[in-house]
């Protein structure tokens, strides 16, 4: 990585409000050439890997101290696999299966993805991947920060875009800042980035008639074998994420609830110890299709990416597969007109439209 520039101040006479019409045909970018990148989840590290390999200068900002261990969960990886081999190098895909919630489960014993009604047992649909690795976020983003400088502690609070079209800016809560010819945000479900883009009423997230509680719980190997023994398979993997529509935020209330489910989803919450910690969440979504969510790009100085452009409830494992492909997409645009630093706003307009 290279081309990294922190400042105090920002230069030249900058807006964030208004557009600026561009004023000549072809106005060729100068200096600051470089792609900012915020948020070091999924879609912004599997990006960050993408430019590198593409020999474009990149940084990357994340509002977290540090990789956080806390409030994880498990993502199926699936057709976002071949993206996700595009864009990062060899040694990285050989760790997939070690960043997998089970790393002794090898990947052709998790196809197919079955959704399963917790009432009943009944199957309700059945993905039919090629191939599946369920990974466990937080393993899964240490595999991608490998090779990768990102700047912890860094929460974007503002974006300004200069007046001649060609860079912007991004402003941090530290007051420290930085300028770059393109801004991808994959700032995650609750995007800042979005909210300066489209304003605070669109951008707001879709709450769905669906809440999921997440519990983090250990079982004694009796527990664990029953728990992982056919016809349970793939329960070990997943760790029963389950969707429920009424608030749950406490393990007794779980566990109450889960009285109403078959096995092996029954007994997992039985066993759960009464003080476990519980992660109860609504489900939510944005739709960047609806015309009111349509944002301006800024001459294509600004961008959005996974789930910052696109939340949406998890079921069907979606939404790290479109993470992927956004990624892939982005960083293909970015390359297709980057040409060694050496191109115009109009390029670079043309290709982020396109993205
Ligand atoms: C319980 C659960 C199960 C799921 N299961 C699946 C599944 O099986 N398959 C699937 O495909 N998907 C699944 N998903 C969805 C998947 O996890 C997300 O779609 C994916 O992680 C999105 O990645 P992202 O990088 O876009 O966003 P995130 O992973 O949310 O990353 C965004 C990053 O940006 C940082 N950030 C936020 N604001 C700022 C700021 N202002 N400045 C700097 N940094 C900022 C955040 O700290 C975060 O690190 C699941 C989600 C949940 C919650």
């Amino acid at each position: 990585m290279n081309g990294t520039e922190e400042r105090t101040k920002h230069e030249g006479a900058e807006s964030s409000t208004t557009h600026v019409p561009l004023n000549t045909p072809q106005s060729a970018i100068s200096g600051h050439i470089k792609v900012i990148i915020i948020g070091a989840g999924s879609a912004g590290l599997a990006l960050a890997h993408g430019l590198k390999k593409a020999g474009i200068p990149f940084v990357i900002f994340e509002k977290e101290e540090e990789l956080s261990l806390k409030r994880s969960w498990s993502i199926a990886l699936h057709w976002g696999y071949e993206p996700l081999q595009y864009l990062v190098p060899a040694d990285i895909l050989a760790g997939l299966e070690q960043a997998q919630v089970d790393p002794h489960i090898s990947i052709t014993e998790n196809a197919p993805l079955p959704m399963i009604n917790g009432e009943n047992g009944a199957l309700i649909a059945e993905l039919q991947p090629s191939k599946v690795y369920r990974l466990r976020r937080d393993k899964f983003r240490a595999l991608l920060l490998q090779g990768l400088d990102v700047h912890w502690g860094k929460s974007l609070c503002n974006i300004i875009h200069s007046s001649a079209g060609e860079h912007v800016t991004a402003k941090f809560t530290d007051g420290t800042e930085l300028i770059g010819s393109l801004l991808v945000a994959t700032d995650g479900p609750h995007s800042t980035i979005r909210t300066l883009l489209v304003g605070e009423q669109a951008a707001k997230v879709t709450p769905t008639d669906f809440a999921s509680t997440i519990c983090y719980t250990q079982h004694t190997r009796e527990h664990a074998l029953f728990l992982r023994a056919h016809p349970h398979h793939p329960l070990y993997q997943n760790h029963a994420t389950m969707s429920i529509n009424e608030p749950c935020e406490n393990t007794l209330h779980q566990k109450e609830l889960a009285r109403r489910f078959v096995d092996p989803w029954r007994s997992v919450f039985e066993w759960m110890p009464p003080d476990q910690e519980v992660w109860y969440s609504k489900l939510r979504n944005w739709d960047p299709i609806l015309l009111e969510h349509q944002w301006d790009n800024r001459e294509g100085r600004v961008t959005l990416a996974g789930d910052a452009a696109h939340p949406m409830a998890f079921q069907r494992g979606q939404g790290l597969n479109h993470a992927m492909k956004d990624a892939y997409t982005a960083c293909k645009a970015i390359e297709s007109f980057w040409n060694r630093g050496n191109f115009t706003i109009e390029d670079r307009a043309a290709a982020i439209q396109a993205y």
